[in-house]
């Protein structure tokens, strides 16, 4: 039996919409991408969302709105997706790795004002796996030190802890619609936020600058538009837009089929020797986008390769990005720089976690598992 890594949720409802994207006039920015833009906004109850090419654009379009520019240093954690610390670099500024918590792999919210210099202009977290930060901590330290906050909410679109949704407490919080994220248009992003004026800076750095965007320019008496400063190429435009708008309406039911196959594979590994997982803190609403074991730290990669040989599909979120060759050269990172980051990404994988996993599925990743860990905690009796 083989099972995917990952299966989108685009069905009939997005491709009729998608249908009448392509039956009309207007392919790239557009009604499409507003209609997205509110309804995003709609479900996080925040004022206002901007669709972006990607989450990298929006993490970085989102650091230039809120000031980050040379010079200056953003607080994040190393345990993440490295587009997180690229977007920091892109924007001109440095990334402050501040080490995470043992328990969730977020950053810890405790060590961050300790981090923070004369530089430091904003605060970047990351809720990893879909499980939210400590936002109200966070937002009470950037509050208190005059700090931006920036959430990447690539895994988080559904979370809420402490009666906290993403947007609420930030400047902005940045999502990802790239191929394999909760709900996915094969590649995408969108910032949301309470901010009007800072929706409006990232909708002119979205487009090169520009005081007009296609359809506008279109709809317009007149045909000219100016340019005000240098912005970027990172629109969304109406063909995501149009997967996405179906997608968002059926994600707290997404949501709960991903909760019950968290809750079998929690269940399953309790109790298995050598296996442990990140906790969800009780009381929060994870988003639960990622669902990770940690395992022996030596035989991490060959579990991971037996696994795939299986037909598994599994991968590993994440190898601490300090540690990667660029950050290594660059700021000249060591291994013992962030010991629970490392700890953490040295023995996790990730397993299936997708609504359309089938029970047979689940039943089979689970075995396969608790087959693969246990061959190679028993050596002496294999011989
Ligand atoms: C996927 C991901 C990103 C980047 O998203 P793109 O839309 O591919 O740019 C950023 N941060 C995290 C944590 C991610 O998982």
């Amino acid at each position: 039996m083989k099972v995917e890594f990952f299966k989108h949720n685009i069905g009939p409802d997005e491709i009729r919409d998608l249908r009448k994207v392509l039956d009309g006039v207007f392919l790239t920015l557009g009604e499409t991408v507003y209609q997205f833009e509110r309804d995003l906004a709609g479900y996080l109850g925040c004022k206002d969302a901007v669709g972006v090419s990607s989450c990298t654009a929006a993490l970085h379009l989102s650091l230039l709105a809120v000031g980050v520019g040379k010079g200056d240093e953003v607080i994040t954690t190393p345990l993440s997706f490295t587009a997180t610390a690229n977007a920091i670099l892109h924007a001109g500024a440095k990334p402050v790795f501040v080490d995470v918590e043992r328990e969730t792999g977020n950053l810890d919210a405790r060590r961050v004002e300790k981090a923070i210099t004369r530089k430091t202009k904003a605060i970047l977290p990351v809720h990893l796996y879909g499980h939210l930060c400590d936002m109200k901590k966070l937002s009470a330290v950037a509050r208190k030190r005059g700090l931006a906050l920036v959430e990447d909410c690539a895994h988080c679109l559904e979370g809420e802890r402490d009666g906290v949704r993403p947007a609420q407490v930030s400047d902005a919080a940045c999502f990802s619609f790239y191929a394999t994220k909760n709900i996915t248009s094969g590649e995408g992003g969108a910032v949301a936020t309470n901010s009007k004026e800072l929706a409006d800076r990232v909708r002119v750095l979205r487009l090169h600058g520009m005081t007009k965007s296609a359809a506008d320019r279109y709809t317009a008496k007149s045909p000219h538009w100016d340019q005000e400063e240098l912005g970027f190429k990172s629109n969304m435009d109406n063909i995501q837009a149009s997967l996405l708008l179906g997608q968002l309406k059926k994600v707290e039911g997404y949501l709960k089929r991903r909760e019950q196959i968290c809750r079998t594979y929690e269940d399953a590994f309790a109790s298995s020797d050598g296996v442990g997982y990140p906790k969800v803190l009780s009381g929060t609403k994870s988003a639960r986008h990622l669902f990770t074991l940690w395992v022996d730290p030596k035989r991490r990669d060959e579990i991971v390769v037996t696994l795939r040989e299986k037909g598994i599909g599994c991968t590993i979120n994440y190898r601490p990005i300090h540690l990667l060759r660029y950050y290594r050269k660059r700021f000249g990172f060591k291994p013992g720089a962030f010991p629970n980051a490392e700890w953490i990404g040295d023995r996790t994988l990730t397993l299936p976690l997708y609504p359309k996993l089938t029970p047979r599925e689940i039943t089979h990743v689970v075995r396969t598992v608790q087959e693969v860990v246990g061959n190679g905690s028993a050596p002496a009796r294999a011989c």
